[in-house]
């Protein structure tokens, strides 16, 4: 089958007539980032990794609402999320995003290059764990958006990185519902992931039903 055609695929665990009605309540995306959707799912392999408009446009809410600065994202893929929240961020704020995919990272390149809120962004090629290990905080929100198994080692490191009443957010918490019987490995990892973090004192984390569960942390 034609990638084209399955598009627009949408991971959401309510009906999907709501999900699309919630995001037709909620910013539209600029014609750029509409235009990176399709482009990521005539390129790529998984295009529903991408966050999306509804799902992006709370994760830009949330960078106004702590009036970041600093961002930093886990998992860039072909760039969607870290566009949108580099919109919210003002003109001097740096969002840095890790990934070790040449390849949809270079289709990410591509497209902030083409936005005004591009040159926010600074991507650090390479294994996330590894690159983690030269950053320095303090951020004011960290997305943690790669890959599952390693969800509870991104969390301790970002713990520390995160300044008192920044925000910490999880995607794919609810993984298409998998955490209620889990199988595999990525499954367990996020059952493990999501009780970690109920029980983290460091934190106050609510853990929400938008699109594939998304987890927003406010550290104390
Ligand atoms: N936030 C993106 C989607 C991220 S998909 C968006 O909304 O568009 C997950 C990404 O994590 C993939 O691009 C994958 O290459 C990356 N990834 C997986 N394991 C990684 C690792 N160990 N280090 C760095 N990146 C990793
Ligand atoms: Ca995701």
């Amino acid at each position: 089958m034609d990638r084209l055609s399955v598009y627009p695929v949408m991971l959401t665990l309510v009906p999907e007539e709501i999900e699309r009605y919630a995001a037709r309540h909620s910013p539209e995306e600029s014609s750029l980032l509409s235009e990176l959707v399709k482009v990521t799912y005539a390129q790529t392999d998984a295009p529903q990794m991408q966050v999306g408009r509804l799902e992006g446009g709370l994760l830009r809410l949330l960078v106004r609402m702590v009036q970041a600065k600093a961002v930093l994202e886990i998992g860039t893929f072909t760039g969607y999320s870290a566009l949108v929240m580099a919109e919210g961020l003002p003109d001097d704020g740096v969002l840095t995003t890790l990934d070790e995919d040449p390849e949809t990272t270079r289709i990410a390149k591509q497209y902030w290059a083409r936005s005004p809120h591009g040159k926010k962004i600074h991507l650090m090629l390479g294994d996330a764990r590894e690159t983690l290990k030269t950053l320095q905080g303090p951020f004011d929100l960290v997305f943690i958006d790669a890959d599952k198994t390693n969800y509870l080692h991104y969390w301790e490191v970002c713990v520390p990185l995160v300044r008192g009443g920044g925000l910490l957010v999880a995607d794919n918490v609810l993984w298409s519902g998998r955490v209620l019987k889990p199988k595999d490995e990525h499954d367990r990892a996020l059952v493990e992931f999501n009780k970690r973090v109920h029980a983290d004192p460091r934190v106050e984390a609510v853990m929400l039903t938008v699109r594939d569960g998304v987890t927003v942390a406010i550290k104390r």
